[in-house]
């Protein structure tokens, strides 16, 4: 049987997403011994922690008073490894199917296929994408010399920097590069920013510090030269067009809301999200369940917190919906010699 033929493996679970919610999942599945494929398009896991404000601290997570995004993303890793899930990373999962067996099929663009036991999606606002530069040319400057997103702030120290937007994250970067650039300038099509007004504030006191420049008007060509590798053309209300020199462009234009294939399985929607009930956050089709910032119920806060919480009721429906004869009861990690031997701790804190 060649591999194409060859049936998809047979797994417990199949998360869609690898953003916080969804590497909770894996914890809660696993302390119940249930195992987890998990995929994501996105090259990494982490979700919009990891691909839109990795340095920014959270306050809000339970007994972590201030926590870093990224770092979330890592402790949230570090607690899910005892029990190995399998991550499918850089692959969008476009086919979800429920079969007449009553698991489920579930296929990537890239080929990968599972049949599942239970699925849960975990796809936060869906596979987005960053607003880019709507100018010709801009493709060979991206990746290198245009960025949509910052990984580390000290990437760009000690540069001539041309940051477009007037949203938080213009902001934010504008304030947190100005003292590391060489030279920043942040070109905004208008004189309202809509980020938070102390920052706003902020960045006027270093433009009137003389510490950066602020241009109203749109970016309208980008070329090469010899004097800086990206030269900007800016024109302002009133038609004058100014040339701007810069080793990088940072440009904050928002996400694109793209819910993608998740909104093509059949799957009852309400605003773009997946409507689930709050005792086991399924779907419409039993054995599909949906946590996260992609479902929506009554009452509803997209919040990492709720989204724990829902993975937490959710694993303990998956493991009746896979095994409705087997008797649940809830166990502390603090004392069940199980779920120990599970995480791999057994023994360790004995007497
Ligand atoms: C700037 C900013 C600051 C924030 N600050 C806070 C805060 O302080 N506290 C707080 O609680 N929340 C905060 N949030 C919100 C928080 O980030 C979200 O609630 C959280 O990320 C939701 O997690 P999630 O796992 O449900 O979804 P996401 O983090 O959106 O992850 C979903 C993942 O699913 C993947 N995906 C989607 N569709 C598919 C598909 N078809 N195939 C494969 N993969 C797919 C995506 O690529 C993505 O990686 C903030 C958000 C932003 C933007």
């Amino acid at each position: 049987m060649s591999e194409d033929t060859a049936p998809p493996p047979a797994v417990d679970t199949v998360i869609i997403g690898a953003g916080p919610v969804g590497l909770f999942q894996i914890f809660e599945l696993g302390l119940l011994g249930i195992g987890a494929h998990i995929i994501d398009s996105l090259p990494q896991p982490g979700g919009q922690c990891t691909e839109l404000y990795p340095d920014k601290p959270i306050y809000d997570i339970p007994a972590l008073p201030i926590c870093g995004a990224q770092e979330l993303i890592d402790r949230l890793l570090a607690q899910a490894k005892p029990f190995n899930a399998t991550f499918h990373l850089g692959q969008e999962v476009t086919e979800l199917r429920r079969l007449e067996s009553g698991r489920f099929h579930v296929a990537t663009a890239t080929g990968t296929r599972l049949d599942a036991g239970a699925v849960v999606i975990a796809g936060g606002v869906g596979s987005f994408q960053p607003r880019r530069l709507s100018i010709p040319g801009v493709e060979a400057f991206e990746g290198t010399h245009v960025h949509y997103r910052v990984k580390a702030g000290k990437d760009f120290s000690g540069h001539d920097l041309v940051i477009c937007g007037g949203g938080d994250s213009a902001l934010d970067w504008t304030v947190a590069l100005c003292e590391k650039a060489r030279s920043l300038t942040l070109v905004h099509r208008r004189s309202e920013f809509r980020a938070a007004p102390a920052t706003v504030a902020k960045m006027h006191e270093l433009v009137a510090a003389g510490k950066m420049q602020l241009l109203e008007g749109n970016v309208v060509e980008i070329a090469h030269d010899n004097e800086s590798p990206v030269r900007l053309h800016v024109r302002s209300g009133d038609g004058v067009v100014r040339r701007l020199g810069a080793d990088h462009v940072l440009a904050f234009f928002g996400l694109h809301p793209k819910l993608g294939p998740i909104a093509e399985w059949g799957l009852q929607l309400e605003k773009r999200a997946l409507l689930v009930d709050t005792e086991k956050f399924q779907t419409n089709v039993p054995g599909i369940f949906a946590i996260g910032d992609i479902n929506t119920y009554p009452g509803k806060k997209k919040l990492i917190l709720s989204g724990f919480h829902e993975a937490a009721l959710a694993a303990f429906a998956i493991q009746h919906h896979l095994f409705p004869e087997k008797r649940q009861f809830l166990q502390y990690t603090t004392t069940s010699p199980i779920m120990q031997k599970r995480l791999g701790v057994a023994g360790e804190h004995a007497g």
